[in-house]
């Protein structure tokens, strides 16, 4: 799956994994083609896999992009509050800002400073990207994302782009009533997405997707 959908320029790989049917919705399609990965991923940005930013992180690959967008989108809505844990590069952040403008904001949390400056400048490169820092419906800080962000919490979804070792109650406490949360999690060897919905009475239901391969949600580098 992974590589069939690589593509010569950024249009060519979001055609094509809207072909093999890793893109199946209109907005999520128009949200990919209006963010370049160029601008992201520093070599081979139009491949289909992941690729490493420095610091022991990769910029994930576009289908798990597509993927994660496709899952949390009945709640990126114009005005939706995002929180995106383990920014990386900056990409999957950008994406999601795509769609939930006008109206909405997405906090981008890495726990290492220097990602976190490189996100903010990857998303200098372009002047949407620019546009979206400056009036604010973006913003990248340094913190622990085990422990979410609470100070703009409750969010309507929270994507989370590290493999974590346990499910952290506290993601599912800054989730809205109703809210979606999109999360890697360990399970012996293995990694599985699981999605968690809070419904509007506040309960929560949680799904076990498929099997993944990300980078571990971890204690920050000494
Ligand atoms: N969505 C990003 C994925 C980057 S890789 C992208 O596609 O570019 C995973 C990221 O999670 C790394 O940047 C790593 O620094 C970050 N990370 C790992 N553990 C973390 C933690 N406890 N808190 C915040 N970020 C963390």
């Amino acid at each position: 799956m992974a590589w069939r959908s690589s593509g010569a320029t950024n249009s060519d790989l979001i055609h094509n994994l809207e072909h093999h049917g890793l893109i199946q919705d209109e907005r999520v399609k128009k949200a990919m083609l209006g963010v370049d990965r160029a601008h992201y991923a520093p070599a081979a940005p139009y491949d289909d896999s992941p690729q490493s930013i420095g610091h022991r992180a990769t910029i994930s690959a576009p289908h798990m992009h597509a993927s994660a967008c496709e899952s949390l989108l009945p709640f990126l809505r114009p005005g939706s509050r995002v929180l995106d844990i383990g920014s990386g590069s900056g990409y999957l952040t950008h994406v999601l800002a795509e769609l939930v403008k006008p109206g909405g904001t997405v906090v981008g949390v890495d726990h290492i400073q220097e990602l976190v400056d490189l996100a903010t400048n990857n998303m200098g490169k372009s002047a949407e990207g620019r546009e979206l820092l400056e009036s604010g419906t973006v913003k990248f800080v340094k913190a622990d994302g085990r422990l979410g962000w609470p100070k703009e919490a409750p969010y309507d979804a929270i994507h989370v782009g590290a493999a974590a070792s346990e499910h952290h109650k506290v993601l599912t406490d800054q989730l809205k009533a109703p809210g979606r949360l999109f999360v890697p999690v360990e399970e012996g060897y293995q990694q599985w997405i699981f999605v968690t919905d809070k419904d509007e009475k506040g309960e929560s239901k949680r799904k076990k997707e498929y099997g993944v391969q990300y980078v571990p949600l971890t204690d920050a580098p000494k």
